[in-house]
């Protein structure tokens, strides 16, 4: 049975960051495939603008393209709004076949602290294991998320990493002071931000 990692993010754009997580949880955590799922574009701004999902979605498949065991889907993008991630992984176990001890759903430890806020967060417990990977600059509060969705206490597993300090954010503003970037996103992101005039304007 195939073990699949689900590792949803903005992705705006993907980095270096998000491809060590995905290869430091493929490799501890023994998965077959990890599967990026690009985020919808938001119907309305919520706290600032993100780029289109067509955009993001490129990205993402370019970063991924030499790695046979990355996958990139498109179900949150396809689908109507709002994309709840209980949803998304039900629709993708059903596309890989994959049992709930064998799905992984991996989130930075930054996001780990907001988990209880999410839709239906014990119903996505109940479809699959969350492996947290640590982020530098984030210490999450476990007791509390755990206090909160007491369900996630046998469900949570680390994942180990060589700290990687980056983020979408500093990218999109060195981007728009005209700074490089190459260090920080696959060369293939790096020209494809260039070539489509991404976040110039910030
Ligand atoms: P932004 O700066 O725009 O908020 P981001 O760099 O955090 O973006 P996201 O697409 O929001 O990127 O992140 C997707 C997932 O990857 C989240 O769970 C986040 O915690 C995790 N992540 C992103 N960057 C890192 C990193 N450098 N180390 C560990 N986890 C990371």
């Amino acid at each position: 049975m195939v073990a699949l990692g689900i590792f949803g993010g903005t992705f705006d754009p993907i980095h270096n960051g998000h491809l060590a997580v995905a290869r430091a949880a493929k490799n501890q955590l023994g998965l077959e495939q990890v599967v990026f799922v690009p985020v919808g574009t938001p119907p309305h701004k919520r706290w600032q603008p993100v780029t289109p999902a067509e955009y993001r979605w490129r990205m993402v498949s370019l970063a991924v393209a030499d790695e046979p065991d990355f996958v990139v889907s498109r179900v949150d993008i396809d689908r109507p709004a709002p994309q709840y991630s209980v949803d998304t992984v039900r629709l993708l176990r059903r596309e890989f076949g994959t049992a709930a001890e064998n799905t992984f759903f991996i989130i930075g430890a930054d996001a780990l602290n907001n988990f209880p806020r999410w839709k239906n967060a014990a119903g996505i417990v109940a479809q699959c294991c969350i492996a947290v990977v640590h982020r530098p600059g984030f210490r999450p509060d476990v007791q509390s998320v755990v206090a909160a969705v007491p369900q996630l206490a046998s469900r949570l597993v680390w994942v180990e990493m060589p700290p990687v300090p980056v983020s979408a954010t500093e990218i999109r503003r060195r981007v728009g002071q005209g700074l490089p970037i190459d260090d920080m996103v696959p060369p293939v992101v790096a020209e494809y931000i260039v070539r489509q005039r991404l976040y110039v304007s910030e």
